[in-house]
């Protein structure tokens, strides 16, 4: 059912602070692609949520729901405690007082940066105004370049001048889309590390979207994976990386092997011999443990698992190396760089896995 706009107003509390951002029973369909399927979600004051998962997931489209760019077809939008979109209410995106950051940082090419971090500040006096752009440059160090154009900029510069145009206006929570998807590897990281300190500092609510792991990672409080326009899993990284509850996550947010095991009293047979661990599966249960690169170790052979060296990936402090057991499962395993062995070596392998393991139903769903 599409949602009527009927209402415009601002949310009450909006003036000051950081909000709660939350959602409930989204949905978005363009044609038959379902964007957004059925997303519930709340974000409390001050915390940061990544949103990741692949290309054409629906991570911009939740985004733009959230912001007001578009229309939910179901489903309901509450930021500050009023709701938003959804149950006949409906805010329009520039009175929801969110700040937005892109991809592109879609800065005024023909004001200096100054007049760029002014621009929202229009109801303000002058010598308010004039303050708050001073006090936000310093912030990221941009003083000395107030007065240069955009063009005048680093990709980096243009970035944090992108950001402080965007908190200038004390919004109530900040949305970013691929923030640093434009930027250098080492600049991306510079700069994901300055910006978690200025919205820590700000104690700023913030939802950030990337299709990086890593970034999703660093920046979430809580990370939010997405697949196909659903969540597949919120929770913080930790418990997302570590804990994942899918297969699809695991692999998504790092290298995961997955070993076949068959659940036994206390622990699991498996190729490489028993594995101590408790499991939610019945005994007798056919199942996949997660094998992350660090659980897996190389040692001389012996007459229990053994494994050939099928790839070896340098990546400077270590190697990852892709192992074929027998029975073709693929497991990884991080080396130290001064660990080498030669693509097409028989090695031996042995796991060593969390307690209790993560273990997915062998037929499952990926
Ligand atoms: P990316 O990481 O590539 O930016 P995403 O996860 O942000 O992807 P969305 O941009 O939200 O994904 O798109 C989700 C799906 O909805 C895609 O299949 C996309 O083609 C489709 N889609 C998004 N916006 C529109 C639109 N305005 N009209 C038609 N289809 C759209």
């Amino acid at each position: 059912m599409a949602s009527t706009p009927v209402s415009t107003t601002a949310p009450d509390s909006a003036a000051t602070g950081s909000a709660r951002v939350a959602c409930r029973g989204l949905y978005k369909s363009f044609g038959t692609v379902k964007a957004v399927h059925d997303i519930s979600l709340t974000l409390e004051p001050g915390l940061v949520l990544s949103i990741v998962g692949p290309s054409g997931c629906g991570k911009t489209t939740l985004l733009r729901l959230l912001a007001g760019f578009e229309i939910p077809d179901q489903g309901e939008v509450e930021l500050a405690g009023q709701v938003v979109s959804g149950s006949g209410a409906w805010v329009p995106p520039e009175i929801r007082q969110v700040g937005m950051v892109f991809q592109d940082y879609a800065l005024f090419p023909h004001m200096t940066v100054a007049q760029n971090v002014e621009f929202g500040l229009m109801g303000w006096a002058k010598s308010d105004r004039l303050a708050r752009v001073r006090e936000l440059l310093e912030v990221v160090h941009l003083e000395p370049l107030a007065q240069r154009r955009p063009h005048e900029l680093s990709g980096g510069e243009q970035q944090r001048v992108a950001l402080v145009r965007s908190l200038a206006p004390r919004p109530v929570a900040l949305f970013m889309d691929e923030p640093f998807s434009n930027l250098d590897t080492k600049l991306s990281e510079e700069l994901r590390r300055e910006v978690k300190g200025i919205v820590n500092r700000f104690g700023m609510t913030t939802i950030h979207v990337t299709h990086d792991q890593e970034q999703a990672l660093y920046m979430g409080d809580q990370v939010a994976v997405m697949r196909a326009g659903h969540l597949e899993q919120v929770g913080t990284p930790q418990e997302v990386f570590h804990r994942p509850a899918s297969p699809f996550v695991a692999s998504f947010l790092g290298v995961a092997g997955f070993l076949p095991a068959i659940v036994r009293g206390g622990g699991f047979s498996t190729e490489l011999g028993p594995l101590p661990g408790e499991s939610s599966f019945p005994v007798g249960s056919h199942v996949r443990l997660m094998v992350r690169p660090d659980q897996v170790s190389l040692r001389p052979l012996t007459e229990i698992g053994e494994c050939v060296v099928e790839e070896r990936a340098f990546r400077g402090i270590d190697y990852l190396y892709t192992l074929a057991l027998p029975s073709g499962t693929r497991l990884h395993s991080l080396q130290h760089h001064e660990v080498y062995y030669e693509v097409g070596e028989r090695t031996g392998i042995s796991v060593h896995l969390p307690s209790p393991p993560v273990c997915f139903e062998e037929d499952g769903a990926d």
